[in-house]
């Protein structure tokens, strides 16, 4: 017999890993938080489309994983501890099969980021997950896209252009040995959260890398007024993708291929050292990229010569273009 809505809350996101911070979980009208004091409430919410942000055959618990990293990136961006996060679950049928995958994926993601479900919704409808993440960041403290320094040093942590590779392989448009490597970057995606709630009092601006470093190093131009300068050659890439494309590939895909979920941020340059001790603490590769300058432009170079911009059309992805 067909599931109906509560029986299936019940069985598939009941039984996720609690936090300190939930006051009321998941059963009642609203859900309860708790905030340390002198702490203020960031909340972010990212919704994920069958057809748009993942194909239709898609590794179910990669899904559930991959939906909630999605979230808790931008909890990183901020410098926020997680708190809890909300599902929103719209689906065309009841498939235990598909529950029992996608709730295994999204509670491996719960565990390892240390974020509990405390609530959501479930409808019937085409395929689409929205999920709601709630955090913390001592007030007045939290990172922000707008407050960048000319002359800050430019930082991305981990590798980028994997997540573009997975999707290459997803859509059979290319045949790498590497294959398995960037299906685990597009499925498992760790956002450094705990490195990024360090980051506080140390960095300045931030934003994680979800469309593009070009699309989203962009928006903290934007939003502080600033130019940057951005060196191609020191993008950090995986030895897979450096093997796997011609050169020019590997930049086009490290510069514009969104879904990495790593973070894109500034900081003085005295820093330095503070931020190479706390990625080793970490274990978190961190990687210089550039510097932010008083224009208003991003400006590639590569082993000394300019490169524009331009050659790299598709600068990160966006809806409704
Ligand atoms: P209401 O009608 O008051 O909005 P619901 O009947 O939709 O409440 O949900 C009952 C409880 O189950 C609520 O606590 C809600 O947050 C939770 N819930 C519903 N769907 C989900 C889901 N997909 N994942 C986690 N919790 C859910
Ligand atoms: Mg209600």
């Amino acid at each position: 017999m067909a599931l109906c809505e509560f029986e299936l809350i019940q069985r598939y996101f009941t039984s996720f890993q609690q936090g300190s911070a939930v006051v009321t979980g998941i059963g009642d009208d609203c859900a309860e938080l708790s905030l340390s004091p002198g702490h203020t409430l960031c909340t972010s919410i990212d919704t994920m489309v069958e057809g748009v942000h993942f194909p239709k055959k898609v590794d179910v618990s990669g899904l559930g994983w991959r939906v909630l990293a999605a979230a808790v990136s931008d909890l990183g961006a901020c410098g926020a501890k997680p708190l809890g996060f909300c599902l929103a679950l719209t689906l065309p049928e009841a498939n235990e099969a598909w529950l029992a995958d996608f709730a295994r994926g999204l509670a491996d993601a719960s565990n390892a980021f240390g974020i509990p479900l405390v609530g959501g919704d479930t409808t019937k409808g085409p395929l689409c997950l929205s999920v709601q993440v709630f955090g913390e960041t001592p007030a007045g403290k939290a990172l922000l896209r707008s407050a960048a320094n000319s002359g800050d040093d430019i930082w991305v942590t981990g590798t980028l252009g994997d997540a573009r590779a997975a999707l290459d392989c997803l859509e059979k448009n290319s045949v790498s040995v590497h294959e398995q490597h960037f299906l685990t970057q597009y499925y498992r995606a760790e956002p450094p959260l705990k490195f990024a709630a360090e980051l506080i009092g140390i960095a300045r601006a931030a934003i994680d890398i979800s469309d593009g470093l070009a699309a989203d190093l962009g928006h903290i131009l934007h939003a502080s007024k600033l130019g940057a300068e951005v060196d191609l050659s020191r993008l950090p890439v995986s030895g897979a993708l450096a093997q796997s494309y011609p050169r020019e590939q590997v930049h086009h895909y490290a510069l514009t291929g969104g879904d990495d979920y790593q973070l894109c941020f500034t900081a003085d340059s005295n820093a330095r050292s503070a931020l190479r001790k706390l990625a080793a603490q970490f274990d978190i590769r961190l990687t210089p990229i550039g510097g932010i300058t008083g224009g208003r432009e991003l400006v590639l170079q590569c082993d000394g010569k300019a490169v524009d911009l331009d050659v790299y059309k598709n600068k990160g992805y966006q809806h409704f273009q």
